[in-house]
Parts: structure tokens; sequence; C-alpha cells
């Protein structure tokens, strides 16, 4: 049978659909999990919602193209949120690229990977509410943590974001679906799961007519084996005292919050059609931290938008500077077409932009280093990824670190470690983003 490469870009939830479609592939025959090298067909399951991503996207692509002059494959096939947004104009546009299959087609990989190998290289696209968000999964990363997607599009209308054209309205799956899949996944070894979703604080409002996250973690709470539950993307507008008393009440649930509030000011929030002002999201802020002691708090903000003028950048460094938010990613914005905001006639300078999102990094270098500073000569649970042979040490996540955005923590041990194993470490050194330490005796 042909040996198929899968290369996936962008974030969890494109993750998750790439690890549904090797399931289908596997479960059909193919063998998967092949090199791009040895690879009889390479699927490039895109990221498509910014303009980096999609540079990336390209890249990924043309250098997959390669392999069908050098290498050994007959088929190039594209997927996922760039294939969605562009269609025709993928393969239009790279001819090298032989199918490109809209999220809606996922499904049917495998028949489209049989018709492309018999010479079949249509185009294949689908509604966007075909995607089945249920079914196997052939796990990408470590065996012990992954995500759990339980729900696929967005209805916040965001001016500046092209995602819910790519991916539509949003669909949760039901409770039932989610806590079945969580419970195999469990049996199957993974401790941690991290809950995502576009907006996951808006889970379940299509299906059950009001908001069910914290009716689904406290059902996810009860799965044997799931030791971590962590939550990402989360909607400043929906969090509730509810969740936050769940989070804090619930020991399998993170003490960890990712609130993308992209701005503080008012007006410029008005202006993504989001809510609220700096004061709102202070006084947000200042109650998630009473009522979970010791959260650590990640949010992402947005840079340059249009019409953002530096007394409002100012004062959006200025409450970066006084929330002093654990986790921070900053972004300069990205015109991007068919979007409101990419029409707003007072469009900022791309270096200003850039400028302004390095400040905002710069300062809160600092501020993690100090956060970091104050976790010194203390203990903390870690989840073991691996071992470092340059540097001789383990190295994993403590609660406070969520997979590939975050730090790690590398710490020595006079014992051998199991990895996927819990341990405590004493934290006896700290770097900006990670921590040093050693097994605690
Ligand atoms: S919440 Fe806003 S930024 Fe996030 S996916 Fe939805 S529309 Fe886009």
């Amino acid at each position: 049978m042909e040996k198929i490469s899968m290369v996936s870009l962008g974030c969890p939830k494109n993750q998750v659909d790439a690890e549904r479609m090797l399931a289908t592939l596997k479960n059909a025959g193919y063998e998967i999990g092949a090199e791009e090298a040895d690879a009889d067909v390479i699927i490039i399951n895109t990221c498509g919602f910014i303009e980096d991503a999609k540079k990336e996207a390209i890249e990924n692509i043309l250098e997959a193209a390669s392999y069908k002059t050098e290498g050994r494959c007959k088929a190039l096939i594209v997927t996922g949120c760039l294939a969605e947004r562009y269609q025709n104009d993928v393969t239009e546009d790279i001819p090298e690229v032989d199918v490109c299959v809209g999220i809606g087609a996922n499904g049917r990989i495998a028949e489209i990977v049989r018709e492309a190998m018999d010479g079949n290289r249509q185009n294949r696209f689908a509604e966007k509410c075909d995607l089945d968000l249920n079914g196997d999964r052939i796990l990408g990363g470590y065996p012990f943590s992954t995500y759990l997607k339980i729900a696929d599009g967005c209805d916040n209308g965001c001016t500046y974001c092209a995602i819910p054209k790519i991916r539509g309205r949003m669909r949760s799956r039901s409770i039932e679906d989610c806590v079945a899949e969580a419970q195999k996944l469990a049996n199957g070894g993974v401790k941690e799961l991290i809950v995502v979703a576009q907006d996951t604080t808006d889970y379940g409002t299509d299906l059950y007519g009001r908001p069910m996250l914290v009716e689904l973690l406290r059902a996810l709470c009860k799965i044997d084996g799931l030791v971590w539950i962590r939550t990402l993307y989360t909607y400043p507008d929906r969090i509730t005292d509810e969740l936050l008393e769940t989070i804090a009440a619930e020991e399998k649930l993170v003490p960890y919050l990712d609130i993308p509030i992209q701005h503080c000011n008012g007006e410029i929030l008005k202006r993504m059609n989001r809510k609220g002002d700096q004061e709102s999201l202070t006084a947000l802020i200042e109650k998630i931290r009473a009522k979970i002691p010791g959260v650590v708090l990640r949010t992402t903000l947005i840079t340059g938008f249009p019409g953002e003028t530096e007394e409002q950048f100012a004062e959006l460094d200025r409450f970066v500077a006084e929330t002093r938010f654990d986790r921070l990613g900053c972004f300069a914005y990205s015109p991007e077409e068919e979007t409101v905001a990419a029409e707003y006639p007072d469009q900022i300078p791309e270096q200003v932009r850039i400028d302004r999102a390095e400040h905002i990094m710069e300062r809160q270098l600092t501020i993690a280093g100090e956060k970091n500073a104050e976790r010194l000569d203390t203990n903390t649970v870690v989840l073991i990824e691996g071992w470092d042979d340059y540097i001789k040490c383990y190295f994993g996540r403590s609660p406070a670190d969520a997979p590939e955005v975050d730090g790690k923590v590398f710490f020595l041990s006079d014992r051998p470690l199991v990895i996927g194993d819990f341990v405590t470490v004493h934290i006896n050194d700290t770097l900006d983003y990670d921590l040093l330490g050693e097994l605690k005796k």
C-alpha cells in the first residue's frame, strides 16, 4: 500500500483534523508516518488565517513539491484552512499541487488519495459542516498529552479575523461525544487533556441553547486516568463566576486560563467588534485572580489595528505593565482580505505595527523573567516530556505551561525516570521563560 506523509501546520484544532485524516487513511490500509522523501503521497494540512501562516504554508507546499521531481512522491495534496479559504486558486497558483481539499471533504481523504494515485486530480470541496468532528485519531505529539476539540467554527465575528469565513459558524460536539472521546484517550494513556475550540466559552450554545463548557468540564473530571485538564481559547465576555468556581474547585482542572483579549482600549475593541475596555478587563482579571488563587493567565494581543493612535498603544503598554500576565503573545495586525477591518481607511504602516508588537514582547520578557524569579526555591509538579541528551537532563511542563506556547522545566534527577510520569521538582534557578531544578528528594 502507498506510503503517506502528513505535515500539519497551524493551531491544535487543525492538528486534530490531521489526526482524524491519518486515522481514516490508516483504516483504509495506507502506511502512514512516512518521511516526505519516502512518501508516495504528501499531504500538507495548512493554516491560512494570517499572512505569516499563509507564507509558511506555501513554503511547506513548495518544499514538498521538490519531492515530486527528486523523490518518489506521486501526489501532493493540500488540505486545511489555506485550501478551504483559497480553493481552486491553490492549484491554479501552485501547479505542483495535485489536489486541493476543503475542510468539509476531509472525511473522504482516503478516496481522494486513491483517485489521485489513479490520476484523478480534481479538487474537492464540500460544506464546512460536512467536516466530521468525531471519529478516530492517530495522535501526533506525546501519547500522554493531547487536545480535545469540542467545537469548530466561530460566531463572534471579530472584524480582523478570517476564521469564521474559513471554518463557518460554530458547531459544538455533544457532551456525550466529547466525553466518549476523552474516555477513549484516557484509556489509551492520555493524562493531560487540553480543551480547544475557536471559543471554548461559547461551547454548546448552538446545540443546547446556552454555553455548556462548565458542564462539559465537570463531566471530563469524572474520567479516571485524566490528571490535568486545561482550557484554552476562552472569550473574556463569557468568563462566568461558575466557570471560575469550577476551575478552583475541581482538582483536575489546571489553574490556567488562556483569554485572548486582543486589546484593552474600548474604542479599539469596539472597532474589532469586541466588547469591554481597560476598566472591565482589569475588573475581570482581578476577579479571576481572586477566585482561583495562583491562577496562570495567558493572553494574546494585536498591535497596529487600524486607527490605533500612539495614545491608545501607550494605554495598552501600560495595561501590560500593570496587569502582569504570566504568559502573553502579541501579534502585529495583519490585514486579511474579506475582513471588515481590512477595509478600514486608517491602516497603520506595517513597520509601526511590527515595532509596537516587538515593544510589547520586550516588556513581557521582563515580566516573564520577574515572575519566573518568584518561583525560585519553590516546588512544582512536572509532567515529564523527555530527556535532553545535549544538556543531560530531563524536561517537562508544570501546570503553568501549556504545550507549544509556554516554557519548560529542565531538571536533574539522581535516578532514571519514566517519560509521561508526574514528579515534583525543586526550582533552583530560572530563565526568562524556562525553569531549572532538580528532582525533589
Ligand atoms: S473569537 Fe474572534 S478572533 Fe477568535 S476565531 Fe472567533 S472571530 Fe476569530
